[in-house]
């Protein structure tokens, strides 16, 4: 019950945090919202966000603080920077960073913060921005147990699945094998329905045949029936965000030394489509990079 009156503090009200905020709102706890951008900050408040025009004021009211931001880079910056999280914040506060980000990012900036009795969970979301609005993404948890236990209540309202993979890091790493996949599934996919298409056989057919076969995944269950086969492309989620995660993938196994030839290729493809797809394109388009003609938009005039 405690939990229910709760001042949670949210900083970065893009496609993911503004939703996760949302939600958050509805389910009776008090949000205050920052984001260097003033239009995201006005979308929050119309969405019962309360807004905060620095951190130090979201800081004084609140201990339990979500990040939803693009990249480690913002994370290290917003947690460790000259005005940083961990120069504002009470002891005994709890982070909840649910950017996708370098597990090794996680590490550091949780190090920096147990110094001072702040705890850090790497905590990266599927589901897209429809999962946060409805509070129902997947999160991936790295860090300490108790600390975990501590905010459980907040994550249980933003998701309908919650898997605690190990150390800080872990969520990361966790969230990084995933990406690596879901980048592969669209593109071979695509791959999938091309071949059936050259073959004479209706790609939506085959795409319905591969749902109930073995050759099924989110990509073909989910992204290729509401974002690629109705060419609305508009997921909430880049081709910008998406290259990061390819390329988070591509640097976490290069410095393992870990030989991943069909991920490398997928990831050859991603960077690849730089020259035809702009970082704001929705993730979904890589398939027009496969078939322009299939799932170009223009084939729908
Ligand atoms: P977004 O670009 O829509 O939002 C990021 C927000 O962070 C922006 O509003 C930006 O102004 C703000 N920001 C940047 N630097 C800041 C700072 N220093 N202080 C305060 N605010 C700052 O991105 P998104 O799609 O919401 O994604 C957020 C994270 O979630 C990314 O790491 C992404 O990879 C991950 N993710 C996104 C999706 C999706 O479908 N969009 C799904 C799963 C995971």
């Amino acid at each position: 019950m405690q939990f229910m009156t709760h001042t949670i503090g949210v900083i970065g009200l893009g496609n993911m945090g503004r939703n996760m905020a949302a939600t958050l709102v509805k389910k009776s706890f008090t949000v205050i919202g920052f984001d260097l951008s003033e239009t995201a900050r006005k979308q929050a408040v119309e969405q019962g966000v309360i807004p905060a025009s620095q951190l130090s004021i979201l800081t004084e009211q609140c201990d339990i603080i979500i990040l939803s931001l693009p990249k480690a880079e913002h994370v290290e910056a917003v947690c460790l920077g000259a005005n940083g999280l961990i120069h504002l914040v009470t002891a005994g506060t709890t982070i909840i960073d649910t950017t996708t980000s370098v597990p090794e990012t996680s590490r550091m900036v949780a190090a920096e913060c147990v110094k001072r009795d702040i705890a850090f969970l790497d905590a990266p979301v599927s589901g897209g921005p429809a999962g946060a609005a409805a509070g129902t993404m997947s999160m991936v948890i790295g860090g300490d147990m108790k600390a975990y236990r501590h905010v459980l209540p907040v994550l249980e309202a933003m998701s309908s699945v919650r898997v605690h993979v190990g150390d800080v890091g872990a969520g990361n790493i966790a969230k990084i094998a995933n990406n690596m996949l879901a980048a592969a599934h669209l593109i071979t996919t695509a791959e999938a329905l091309t071949l059936a298409e050259k073959a004479g056989v209706d790609p939506e057919k085959v795409l319905e045949a591969i749902n109930a076969g073995s050759g099924r995944s989110a990509a073909s269950q989910a992204m290729f029936p509401t974002w690629v086969m109705t060419k609305a492309y508009d997921s909430g989620f880049t081709m910008g965000l998406m290259r990061k995660d390819v390329g988070l993938a591509k640097t976490l196994a290069q410095s393992l030394n870990v030989e991943l030839p069909m991920a490398m290729k997928s990831a050859e493809l991603w960077e690849d489509s730089i020259h035809k797809l702009a970082d704001s394109d929705d993730f979904c388009c890589i398939a027009q990079c496969t078939n322009p003609l299939l799932f170009g938009k223009e084939d729908n005039a």
